[in-house]
């Protein structure tokens, strides 16, 4: 229920005086539906303006001359301007309208009278020229130009100036309820309260006051934060109260763990601590496990199913694809059946009587185990006793998805513990964002034996090199990827790029030259990355569609074409193929097109790849190269649509409402405290729970 203090600013804007039916539609389209969103709306600019004349006027600034019309001269044909040249003591000042109507301008300013006139200054001829005054008064009403002007953003038939009268009008209905934030914290930020920060947003003074580290609009950042931050720890808590089955670790996991031909790394046992905490819990674990490929995932994965299905329960692993759910079950289904753990797999592409014969073992119990695609949450398929699911590379999975799997929960035992899996460490701002109601594990350390892949960065000119030392590495039994350029402009166009590119190898190394790419049907390509893996193709070209998390340890050369169009995360991941195995490994990062040339930015990022293989710096570094003001690329890539925060430059501010949206639901769940119920307030202001989706 939304507190009675906010209903002004849950008026519909038309209630703004000001708007009507011709700027209705502007407005919404502006600002949104509600008074509370032309609040919202921050200038993007301040004009400064200064008393000057003709002599003394500088270039580039807003200048307010004190003048004498001497005449209009109206264009004489259309794409002439309109003029009107002025003058103080000091010299001329043309004015210049580009189809201005000549009555209008006559009566704003009629020969021989005084005015005050505004504008940017442009020098022509050594004369000021104002193209488009912005303002034009008799010298008596002077003090209505503005010397300190918000610009707000504006749109075509509702000027900065109309929405400054409205912003002014909302700020005039605007509440000013009790602080939300922490006291003490507040005084260590010096932030003003909420209304001062606004009163401040809608009346910056300079500059300074624009920008994201202005204490006004750190603040109104932060509140955001702290809303969406409390959002998503109310979603993580509602899992929580879930009650879900106690699984502890028990001899069928022991004798996994005893069987693995390795020991784990810290990370592993770290995070296999933090899931057997949840898991033994009793509440609904929700948790993402964030790890490179290569770092071990799968592992934790077997463990965490055999810890719930040695307990008596069933557990399931679901794959984005048939190959590497294929490749799951062949690794663990031995060492599973050998503790004791019958396990099946679960395709689309299994035939009817051998789906029939697993679907009624998962139903009867006897499979304690299931590793499968997509297939696994059809409805056909019931489960005895489903505790745990696993999401493997959980990206390429809808929410639907993971629900329905979570949906096979049984009444009896209560519900399905979550977790999901990814290979794309992204930075911990963007984790709060987008995982924010999932716990986060991360496996930030490889395992041993792993040898560093050495990586170049070469022009593309140098690809007949290239060339030659796959040729001669080949020979000697290497296996390598080709990765082909990801060409903006037609996926038709990538495929041929790709499709060259084998001809040429083929031709060149005269060796079979496997291809993979998008637009081949999922069956095809994926027999052509089995006989890679395999070993049966020594090359495989393909465009980005190497399929994320394919294991083969032989492969130990991956050349990536035009490497500068890629994202740091993407080639990441792709390097990612490589280096798996006991065997040396390279990785050529081939840049440039037919001019070579690569801007500054483009070779900070590469040299990012050659100097760390740590993906999680990778990902903060990306972010961090990305952030010169690329806020349309961040919300592609998961962000919600902030009205005041800047995940990179308020990325410090974000973790703390993180913190800090723990600590308040942690002491107080229910708001009743006298700093929660104003906090209910702020959750109603920015209706992150009702308002916005997209969370997941
Ligand atoms: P990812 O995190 O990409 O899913 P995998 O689970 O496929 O990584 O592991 C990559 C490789 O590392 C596998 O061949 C696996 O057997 C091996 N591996 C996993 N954990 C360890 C470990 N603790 N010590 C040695 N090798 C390990
Ligand atoms: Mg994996």
């Amino acid at each position: 229920m939304r507190p009675q203090i906010l209903f002004p600013l849950f008026a519909e804007v038309s209630s703004l005086k000001g708007v009507g039916p011709r700027t209705l539609p502007l407005v919404q389209k502006l600002a949104g539906p509600l008074v509370r969103d032309v609040l919202f709306l921050a200038p993007v600019g301040v004009i400064t303006r200064r008393r000057t004349n003709a002599a003394d006027a500088i270039e580039g600034e807003v200048g307010v001359f004190d003048v004498v019309v001497d005449r209009m001269i109206a264009p004489g044909r259309p794409g002439v301007p309109l003029k009107v040249r002025a003058s103080d003591e000091t010299g001329f000042v043309h004015l210049i309208w580009f189809g201005g109507s000549p009555q209008h301008i006559d009566r704003q300013l009629p020969r021989g009278e005084r005015r005050l006139v505004s504008g940017k200054v442009e020098r022509f001829n050594g004369e000021v020229q104002i193209v488009h005054p912005d303002w034009i008064v008799p010298l008596d009403k002077g003090e209505e130009i503005p010397s300190v002007e918000p610009v707000y953003p504006a749109t075509q038939g509702l000027a900065s100036r109309n929405v400054r009268k409205l912003a002014l009008g909302a700020l005039a209905v605007t509440p000013d309820p009790d602080e939300w934030q922490d006291a003490a914290w507040l005084a260590r930020r010096r932030w003003p309260g909420w209304k001062a920060a606004l009163d401040a947003l809608h009346a910056p003074t300079g500059e300074a006051d624009l920008s994201p580290d202005s204490p006004a609009r750190e603040r109104l950042a932060f509140d955001e934060l702290l809303a969406h931050q409390l959002a998503l720890a109310r979603r993580r808590r509602a899992r929580q109260i879930t009650p879900a089955p106690v699984i502890r670790e028990n001899a069928a996991s022991a004798a996994l763990l005893a069987a693995l031909p390795f020991s784990l790394t810290g990370a592993q046992a770290q995070a296999m601590a933090e899931i057997r905490r949840d898991l033994a819990s009793g509440e609904q674990m929700g948790r993402l496990l964030q790890g490179d490929v290569g770092s071990g995932k799968t592992a934790v994965a077997a463990l965490a199913m055999a810890d719930a299905a040695g307990a008596g329960f069933q557990a399931a692993l679901m794959a984005p694809t048939e190959i590497l759910a294929r490749q799951h079950f062949q690794r663990l289904a031995p060492m599973l059946e050998a503790a004791g753990l019958p396990t099946i797999l679960l395709t689309g592409r299994d035939t009817a009587a051998e789906r029939r014969a697993r679907l009624a073992a998962l139903a009867s119990g006897e499979a304690r185990i299931a590793i499968g695609t997509h297939a696994l949450f059809q409805d056909a398929v019931r489960f005895d006793r489903l505790a745990l699911a696993i999401i493997d590379e959980q990206h390429r999975f809808g929410v639907n998805e993971r629900a329905r799997l979570q949906a096979k929960a049984d009444p009896r035992i209560g519900g399905v513990h979550l977790l999901t899996m990814s290979a794309t460490p992204i930075p911990r701002t963007l984790e709060l964002t987008q995982y924010g109601e999932l716990e986060v594990s991360r496996l930030t350390e490889k395992p041993p034996g792993r040898t560093p892949v050495a990586t170049a960065v070469l022009p593309l000119a140098r690809i007949g090199e290239v060339a030659a030392r796959l040729k001669a590495a080949v020979e000697t039994g290497a296996q390598a990827y080709w990765i082909c350029p990801l060409v903006a402009e037609s996926e038709a166009s990538d495929l041929a790029a790709a499709e060259e590119r084998a001809r040429d190898l083929r031709r060149i190394l005269n060796i079979e030259i496997g291809l993979a790419h998008g637009q081949m049907p999922g069956a095809e390509r994926e027999a052509v990355m089995a006989d890679f893996a395999d070993g049966r193709l020594p090359v495989l070209v393909a465009t980005t569609v190497v399929e994320v998390g394919v294991d083969v340890p032989n492969a130990t050369i991956m050349v990536i074409e035009h490497a500068d169009r890629f994202g740091l995360a993407q080639l990441h991941q792709l390097r990612g193929r490589v280096g798996r195995g006991a065997k040396s490994s390279a990785c050529i990062l081939l840049y440039g097109g037919q001019d070579g040339a690569l801007g500054e930015t483009a070779r900070e990022r590469l040299e990012t790849l050659r100097r760390t293989e740590d993906g999680f710096e990778i990902a903060e570094e990306d972010f961090r190269l990305r952030g010169g003001g690329d806020p349309l690329g961040l919300r592609q890539s998961g962000f919600p649509a902030y009205r005041f925060a800047d995940p990179i430059r308020h990325r410090s501010l974000m973790l703390a409402a993180s913190d800090d949206a723990r600590m308040v639901l942690g002491r107080d769940p229910d708001l009743a405290s006298p700093r929660g119920q104003a906090i209910q307030v702020l959750e109603a202001l920015f209706d992150w729970r009702t308002d916005r989706s997209g969370l997941d």
